[in-house]
């Protein structure tokens, strides 16, 4: 129903573009220019909220890609007559292999790395154009023709307009779609640091370079259009400055949001054409005046409205509620399970050093199938890095880690998800903007398989509904259903816990980790959580468990490790260790 509004809103919205070329009066030209700068300002933010927005990646230098599809498009039809048609295409594979490049090189930076990176080439392609003989220098390109859509001249503004805006609108609901699919929650989920991802299996590098080279192809598409709207290139509109201004639309607008681009890009134009026309006035002398007043508007927005102007429009329009219409799809495979008591992890004297510090000292244990193990010790033993060794996020000093005969040590985080493992977080990793059923069915990222072209296509549907399917099964096993449609940010500290445990079922795992997973539940709550994971072990399931409640321990699980100061201190069953003296020395004695 309420996705429902959003589609009429939508088809509104392309029938009123749809009258405006008709609706205007010829006096209007100057509008049907705006409009079309708008729609092709639109394009490339609309990337930006994909790479800023989405990913966390803050780019300078769309503006360059930009340029990329303009030229290309230009030297093209005018060197070699070359259809347009054809150009878009050349320029599309141009570009997309130079922000593949550029992106293979500089996602690795971290922090503010990237974004100076896009600074620098922004500044290069600009003098590179500006000195390159074939390209005109800095006079460019002259005397671009106007696309031919079967044999009508796209030269007026008013056609162009038709075709901006239809690409415009193609970019949107391609975006929108995208976001709400598998590729899609690994898109968001690289935004705030790369170790949740890559525990649900994600590619978090791979993601980001796909991030980077679909805005980049956004902006080619947008210069395409651009070579043949103004009929001429020439470097100026693809240098740093518009790179910037391109960034404070996606800020203006909203960069988190689709629509935002629009609003961002439509704001911006028109503010600087009237700025331009009447601060020189106001001022009694020429000059580029609107920047300060930019300048200005950036830190209030920065300031107050930080989330952008289409964020006060979201929160007027209904929120998008998920259809449950997966009812009757078909569950995804699972994995076969190893046979009861089989060795499934297998810790050989692992270490892990920071520096002088020896934060897991040579320690060994094992976990068999449909086991569990409690991991307890106090405060800085070296639970949650013992977890990091297991699950890859952190190598080993030395030492291995063998996962049913296969040593993992050496493996990358997303290949031991692969292969059965995983896992929650002491401190909660999530995406706080998701719903529950969403940041739930990114644990099942790995038993899907499809990608951002699919997803854009919506030729995804399919499977989507499988992995629904999953994380609301997840959901109900763990007591939590009724919230699957709230956002996760919003729930209790304790329920995100569970939440986690939930979205690491979704990877129907054969080792589960938890780390404290009653911190912050209530009693209920505990034992609830408790005949999950008993019914779990009965499934055949190990389970490595780290918690501070005593009893919940005691009475869970099948052996305990305990560990002070990064090394093994004993290990045994419930009843050995708690009548342990060295344990209530180090542990127990403190605890109770
Ligand atoms: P636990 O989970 O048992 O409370 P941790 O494994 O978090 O303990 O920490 C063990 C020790 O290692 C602590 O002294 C902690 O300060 C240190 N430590 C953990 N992670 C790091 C890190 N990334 N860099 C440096 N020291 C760390
Ligand atoms: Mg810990």
């Amino acid at each position: 129903m309420r996705v429902a509004l959003r589609r009429i809103a939508l088809a509104v919205f392309a029938i009123a573009l749809a009258l405006v070329p008709i609706l205007t009066p010829s006096t209007g030209e100057f509008w049907i220019t705006q409009a079309n700068y708008i729609g092709l300002y639109t394009l490339v933010v609309i990337g930006l909220v994909l790479l800023t927005g989405i990913a966390g990646l803050i780019s300078f230098g769309q503006a360059a890609f930009v340029g990329m599809g303009a030229y290309t498009a230009a030297y093209l039809t005018l060197t070699y007559g070359i259809s347009p048609w054809l150009t878009v295409w050349i320029g599309l594979v141009i570009t997309g292999l130079a922000a593949l490049v550029l992106g293979w090189i500089t996602l690795r930076m971290s922090g503010h790395y990237l974004p100076l990176a896009t600074i620098a080439w922004g500044l290069s392609l600009f003098y590179l154009l500006g000195n390159i003989d074939a390209l005109g220098k800095y006079d460019g390109l002259l005397g671009i023709a106007p696309i031919n859509f079967f044999g009508v001249a796209l030269s007026t503004g008013r056609y162009f307009f038709y075709l901006v805006w239809i690409v415009v609108l193609i970019a949107a609901v391609a975006v929108t779609h995208l976001l709400d699919s598998r590729a899609g929650r690994a898109l968001r989920a690289v935004k705030g640091g790369t170790t949740m991802a890559e525990a649900m299996g994600v590619n978090t590098f791979r993601v980001k370079v796909t991030a980077f080279v679909l805005a980049a192809l956004l902006a080619s598409v947008s210069g395409w259009l651009f070579a043949h709207f103004q009929r001429t290139v020439n470097p100026s509109p693809f240098g740093l400055e518009m790179g910037i201004e391109y960034l404070f639309m996606a800020v203006l607008g909203g960069v988190g949001y689709v629509w935002g681009a629009l609003v961002g890009a439509g704001v911006v134009q028109i503010l600087k054409d009237q700025l331009q026309v009447w601060l020189p006035r106001l001022m009694g002398t020429s000059g580029n005046y609107e920047i300060i007043v930019f300048g200005i508007l950036l830190v209030l927005v920065l300031q107050y409205a930080r989330d952008g102007l289409w964020a006060f429009v979201e929160g007027m329009l209904p929120r998008v509620r998920r259809k449950v219409d997966w009812a009757d799809a078909t569950p995804l495979s699972s994995r076969a399970r190893p046979s009861h008591g089989e060795v499934v992890l297998d810790v050989r004297a692992a270490r892990k050093e920071f520096g002088g510090l020896v934060a897991v000292n040579d320690v060994s244990f094992r976990v068999c199938a449909g086991e569990i193990l409690g991991l307890i010790g106090p405060n800085g033993a070296g639970k949650s890095t013992t977890f990091n060794l297991v699950t890859g996020v952190l190598p080993v000093t030395r030492g291995e880690v063998v996962l049913l005969g296969r040593r993992i040590d050496s493996l990358p985080s997303r290949e031991i998800a692969r292969l059965g493992v995983s896992r929650t977080f002491q401190h909660v990793k999530m995406i706080a903007g998701m719903t529950v059923l969403e940041n739930v069915a990114l644990g099942a990222h790995l038993r899907g398989r499809h990608g951002v072209p699919a997803a854009m296509l919506r030729t995804d549907r399919a499977e989507e509904r499988r992995l629904m399917r999953e994380a609301e099964q997840q959901l109900q096993r763990i007591g939590m259903v009724e919230l699957m449609h709230e956002q996760a940010g919003n729930l209790a500290l304790g329920q995100q816990r569970l939440m986690e445990i939930a979205r690491a079922l979704a990877a129907d795992p054969t080792l589960l980790l938890l780390d404290e997973p009653a911190a912050g539940l209530r009693l209920k709550e505990k034992e609830g959580l408790a005949n999950v994971l008993r019914q779990l072990r009965a499934e055949g399931l190990s389970i490595l468990l780290v918690e501070h409640d005593m009893d919940l321990v005691m009475g869970l699980v099948d052996r305990v490790v305990v560990m002070e100061f990064g090394t093994k201190l004993i290990e045994g069953t419930p009843e050995e260790v708690q009548a342990s003296p060295a344990v209530r020395a180090a542990y127990l004695g403190t605890e109770h």
